[in-house]
């Protein structure tokens, strides 16, 4: 069910991935935290609301799609729109930065997948024969790369890439500095070695509240054991940007693709996956009562931060249901989303169930 795939035989896992495990307060196996724990947490947070006869009125909808992309959700909900007409939605996902600070994501990015591939000839040259006359694929579409971003900063040259994006508010910035994000167990989470920043609030700035262009591979040429000296006869860039708040991915692929034929005419664009950002207001009657329940639960003050990932389905539903829609977290860096030996544990379980249920008696109590 809606899960990464796991294998004993492949990865490190300690226990078999799809057989729930219970070590101490913990419970491995595949899902645990992405998102089944997660949503169980808010099931029984619903039940214990329901059994207090709260005022409020609890929908459920699960979407067990999420993990391949959510292909069906948006037609789903669509055609169900007047059965889930609703006033707010809370979403059982996302992970806090630290298990210190209870911490709700306010925010996803976008994505907008592109290839761009060059062909000068039909078949490899020799570079002897032809080399100084011929073009050659693979170095314009580098020069292209470099001339649409800069690998050194991330900057993105492209005239208005910028222009619709609304910077993170000095509360989130604040609330950022206060989420317990440290570079040096970002470094280690994910094993990088070399970074743009060392600067917690700046590496934060990049990946939740601004705009990337990535290069994810580049094919062509010969890519044996030592040297053939030949001129490829096309190469292919790989290649997507990020996107944050309110930045339209129609309008970035015509920015991309009005830049790509100014600089290489030559250079055909080809869009793969376009999704937008995804933000909710972490200010009014809606966030406060969120604050509110997390602490109740938790005992702390939560934070509002953002992911740098993409959930299509979060756009689908503020689209098509036109309501706020927020996330009540649950998991943990620790807990190993999508990596072997996942788990969920029972301190976040139990704080889960309780935020819940607090979270719809807070609502409860809102005037409609
Ligand atoms: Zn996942």
């Amino acid at each position: 069910m809606d899960v990464q795939p796991a294998s004993k035989e492949t990865e490190p896992w300690d226990s078999e991935p799809f057989i729930m495990t219970k070590k101490g307060d913990s419970y491995f196996g595949r899902g645990t935290t992405d998102d089944k724990g997660p949503a169980l947490a808010a099931l029984y947070g619903a039940r214990a609301a329901v059994d207090a006869n709260l005022p409020v009125n609890i929908r459920f909808l699960w979407e067990f799609e999420e993990e391949i992309g959510s292909p069906n959700f948006e037609q789903i909900i669509t055609k169900a729109r007047r059965s889930l007409t609703t006033d707010s939605v809370v979403v059982s996902d996302t992970v806090w930065v630290s298990r210190e600070r209870p911490a709700n994501s306010a925010g996803l990015r976008g994505l907008l997948g592109f290839l761009l591939t060059l062909e000068t000839a039909t078949t490899d040259t020799h570079s002897g024969e032809v080399g100084g006359a011929a073009r050659n694929p693979i170095g314009e579409l580098m020069k292209l790369v470099c001339d649409l971003y800069d690998p050194n900063t991330g900057k993105i040259k492209i005239k208005g890439f910028y222009d619709d994006v609304i910077p993170p508010t000095k509360q989130e910035l604040s609330d950022w500095s206060n989420s317990g994000f440290t570079v040096k167990a970002f470094k280690k989470a994910h094993k990088l070695k070399l970074m743009r920043s060392e600067n917690s609030l700046e590496v934060m700035k990049r990946i939740w509240g601004a705009p990337t262009m990535e290069i994810h591979g580049v094919a062509g040429g010969y890519q044996g054991p030592g040297l053939k000296s030949i001129v490829p006869p096309r190469a292919e860039v790989k290649a997507s940007c990020r996107l944050v708040a309110r930045q339209d991915p129609k309008k970035i692929a015509r920015l991309i693709e009005q830049a790509v034929k100014e600089r290489n005419p030559d250079v055909k664009v080809s869009f793969e996956s376009m999704a937008p950002a995804f933000l909710t207001s972490v200010e009014g009657p809606l966030p406060e009562a969120l604050k509110r329940a997390v602490k109740f639960a938790f005992k702390r003050d939560p934070v509002f931060v953002r992911d740098g990932g993409t959930i299509g389905a979060m756009t689908s539903i503020e689209k098509v249901l036109q309501c706020p829609v927020f996330f009540l977290g649950l998991s943990l860096p620790e807990h190993g989303y999508h990596a072997p030996n996942e788990n969920f544990d029972w301190q976040q379980a139990s704080g889960g169930m309780v935020a819940f249920a607090k979270y719809f008696e807070e609502i409860s109590k809102l005037p409609r």
